[in-house]
């Protein structure tokens, strides 16, 4: 299972469609059973992208996502230019040129205006316009240059060598980059090169998160027996950060039905998509279950996969209350434990926010790297584990686990830089057999 959105198309449904239609269009859709491909299925049916746009200036749209395509409104570069400083000269006298008259001195920022004859070249600085009739530059270091002449060393030099042609990175009224692009700084820098100091994106996803569970302890709260501090809230916190969403933090809710129903409501009063952690396992004592269930249209699911087996998914209609035209906020229930959080966030949640947001889907690259273990596994569920990708002697890819794969134990996370994903359907791997690692360096 990579994180990919299924290329399967379903018959697309009007939204919203209730989760009891949408598992109705899915082909054996059995909550208490799925697996990892059917839950992306399911969730991509479940979401649309957010409409509206802004409109931001260039330094506020790094991470956004385009909301239209950018056609260029110019050429990059403007025009051929020089990619060396050295001699511009006519190509048309390779290979035999070797001696040419330099007649002038062309700058960036400064067209040389004159007209050039046969074995006459201009001195040209890097980024300068090519002077007219001429296509070829010389590095300065290939040129000897000899009172108001220079030796060239022709035979090294080919027509077009050292020359920027109009347009060859942007060319006017050609798509310089697709609606649903992220905006990384090589994204930004290319939309300045066209002058754009504004660009129309989407609206940032606003993503409500807390923790439940009585024994969840808040930074800051004395240590109590039997209690854990809040983790999940600041990994969530992290992961919802690094893909662009505006992130709401309503901290840790207590096992309390007023309690949690104050937060629902709040939360989705405020958010396009609610996270929780904790409460949703089967046999949880709390109420944070009967919670999601009394406000809004939620699945519980068991999925085959390792960590993370229970999630809840589903909508909760803004003011808690199911009526006709309210907006509802998408919700995401995930296990408690930290890693099963983490996998379940990276596996799921990532591309579906990503529909959300409108984003071309840009999976976390899938590595094929050598097993150095042993990895125990029986068909029948996906299996996630913890591994750090490195060379071989033999400049392969190999994986190695990070040791204790407890769903709880975050330091094992912290070591890795990829996940290894064991597919539903995959079973023992033996030493050097090749596996598909999920890499997450820089987005954990
Ligand atoms: P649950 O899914 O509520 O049964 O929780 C599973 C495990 O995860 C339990 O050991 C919890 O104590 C732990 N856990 C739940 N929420 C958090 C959290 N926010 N931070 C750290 N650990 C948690
Ligand atoms: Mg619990």
């Amino acid at each position: 299972m990579s994180d990919a959105m299924p290329q399967t198309v379903l018959k697309p449904l009007a939204m919203p469609a209730t989760l009891t239609q949408i598992g109705k269009q899915l082909a054996g859709y059995d909550p208490q059973a799925l697996t990892a491909d059917a839950v992306l299925a399911f969730l991509a049916q479940m979401v649309t992208p957010l409409a509206g746009t802004e409109t931001v200036s260039l330094f506020q749209a790094l991470d956004r996502v385009l909301a239209a395509d950018v056609i260029s409104p110019l050429s990059v570069p403007p025009h051929d230019n020089s990619a060396m400083d050295g001699y511009a000269f006519n190509g048309d006298s390779l290979p035999a040129a070797q001696s040419l008259q330099v007649v002038g001195t062309a700058l960036a920022g400064k067209a040389w205006q004159g007209q050039v004859q046969a074995g006459q070249c201009v001195k040209i600085m890097t980024g300068a316009i090519m002077p007219a009739g001429l296509d070829t530059v010389v590095a300065q270091e290939l040129a000897q240059v000899n009172g108001d002449r220079v030796e060239i060393a022709a035979r090294l030099l080919q027509r077009g060598d050292n020359r920027r042609l109009c347009g060859e990175d942007l060319m006017a009224g050609q798509p310089a980059l697709p609606a649903g692009t992220r905006l990384g700084p090589a994204a930004c820098g290319l939309l300045a090169s066209l002058g754009l100091a504004q660009v129309s994106v989407r609206p940032r996803l606003k993503v409500a998160y807390f923790s439940t569970g009585d024994e969840i302890l808040s930074l800051g709260e004395a240590p109590r027996e039997g209690a854990v501090f809040d983790s999940n809230r600041y990994t969530v916190h992290g992961l919802l950060t690094r893909m662009g969403c505006e992130v709401l933090d309503l901290g840790v809710v207590r096992d309390d039905p007023a309690l949690l129903e104050a937060a629902f409501g709040q939360a989705a009063a405020l958010a396009d998509v609610i996270i929780t952690s904790g409460g949703v396992s089967v046999g949880e004592a709390d109420f944070t279950k009967a919670m999601m269930k009394k406000l809004g249209d939620v699945a519980f699911w068991r999925i085959a996969m390792r960590p993370g087996r229970p999630m809840a998914v589903g909508r909760i209609p803004q003011g808690g209350r199911s009526s006709e035209g309210d907006r509802s906020a998408v919700l995401f229930g995930l296990p408690g434990n930290p890693v099963a959080v983490m996998v379940t966030f990276l596996a799921f949640v990532r591309p579906t926010l990503q529909r959300m947001m409108g984003m071309t889907h840009a999976p976390l690259p899938l590595l094929k790297a050598r097993s150095q273990a042993v990895l125990r596994k029986k068909p029948g569920r996906t299996e996630y584990q913890r591994g750090i990708v490195s060379h071989n002697a033999q400049g392969e890819l190999q994986v190695i686990i990070t040791g204790n794969q407890g769903s709880g134990v975050l330091s094992s996370m912290v070591q890795a830089n990829g996940l290894i994903v064991l597919h539903h359907d995959q079973a023992t791997t033996q030493v050097g057999e090749w596996v598909d690692v999920m890499m997450f360096d820089g987005h954990l």
